[in-house]
């Protein structure tokens, strides 16, 4: 299949997804491994073990895509009834939070009362197309993300994370360019609770980060915020990437702001710091999916990706959409 595309926001909206995937099908047979432990496994190449098959991160991003398409943007009643038919994909290596909101979701609780008290990954994993669709509107962006994080996630770092996420995706995807300093403010401005002070400082600290080698930086970032009782008692020698939506985040930045050219140099370096790796992996594969567009995408991995036509195609639908309703961006 060739993948005819000419429109440069439409190649980015494409890669976003496309990007998500293959990020997390590059991270899954890595899943819960310390650095040390994947560094056996595959020296400094994660591609070793690439078999295409994405998880519980790419069927929800699809499911959110999928929900923006049917309701020509963001509509609570059908994101409920398309989460809830993720329940018969069935789920691959899901959350807690997200299966049992969703669960509750299914017995017909409302979704304003369906979230689960976590701060984990499961609403910044989702989150790129709705930095997508609200690309030119932050305002919106920045309501939506946090909204649709509640559904599941009702912690307060869940919905920071996924703002951040949802507003990189957007600024990448207007831009050709990352201006470091700019692109750091843009990403503290969404951030506008008293609760997300903190967060909002540990971004502000990426451009120090940036200086130190990937090893070192991801050792400090892949646990920056976390509370001392949700650290393992003992830490691997190397260090690992917390599965605090906040520290997972900040690791994902931080692998494309080093190479944001390079979509595998970046995905891999995430993947390589452990974790929960296929979540790493989905996170920074969707930011720099949304700055290089498909065209930049590496084909081998893209087309060993599973459903990789179908995924395609739901980034072109969620584009012919948001030219629909933003004429003026077209
Ligand atoms: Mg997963």
């Amino acid at each position: 299949m060739e993948f005819e595309i000419h429109d440069r926001i439409e190649e980015k909206f494409v890669g976003t997804i496309l990007g998500c995937g293959m990020g997390d099908a590059l991270g899954q047979p890595f899943e819960g491994r310390s650095r040390n432990s994947i560094e056996r496994l595959c020296g400094d190449d994660t591609s070793k073990f690439y078999r295409g098959r994405y998880t519980d991160d790419t069927q929800l991003t699809i499911a959110m895509a999928e929900a923006l398409i049917e309701g020509k943007g963001y509509q609570p009643s059908v994101l409920v009834k398309r989460f809830i038919q993720w329940l018969d994909e069935p789920p691959i290596g899901p959350g807690m939070a997200c299966l049992n909101a969703i669960y509750n979701l299914a017995r017909g609780v409302p979704w304003t009362k369906s979230g689960y008290d976590s701060g984990a990954n499961g609403s910044a994993m989702r989150i790129s197309p709705i930095g997508l669709f609200y690309c030119h509107d932050v305002s919106e962006l920045i309501r939506i993300a946090d909204e649709t994080t509640k559904i599941t996630h009702t912690q307060e770092a869940a919905a920071a994370a996924a703002i951040v996420v949802a507003r990189a995706v957007a600024y990448l995807a207007v831009n050709e360019e990352v201006v470091l300093d700019d692109f750091i403010e843009v990403l503290c401005n969404a951030l506008q609770k008293p609760e997300h002070e903190e967060f909002k400082n540990h971004i502000g600290m990426l451009d120090s980060f940036l200086k130190q080698s990937p090893k070192k930086a991801l050792k400090k970032l892949g646990i920056l915020g976390v509370r001392p009782e949700y650290l393992p008692k003992k830490l691997p020698e190397n260090g690992i990437i917390h599965p605090y939506a906040c520290t997972t985040v900040l690791a994902a930045l931080y692998c494309f702001l080093r190479t944001p050219h390079d979509y595998f140099e970046s995905v891999n370096e995430v993947i390589l710091a452990g974790g929960d790796t296929d979540t790493t992996g989905a996170i920074c594969g969707a930011i720099s999916g949304a700055f290089n567009g498909i065209h930049k995408l590496p084909k081998s991995l893209m087309y060993r990706l599973i459903n990789h036509e179908h995924i395609f195609s739901i980034g072109r639908k969620l584009f012919a959409v948001y030219s629909e309703m933003n004429p003026a961006f077209k």
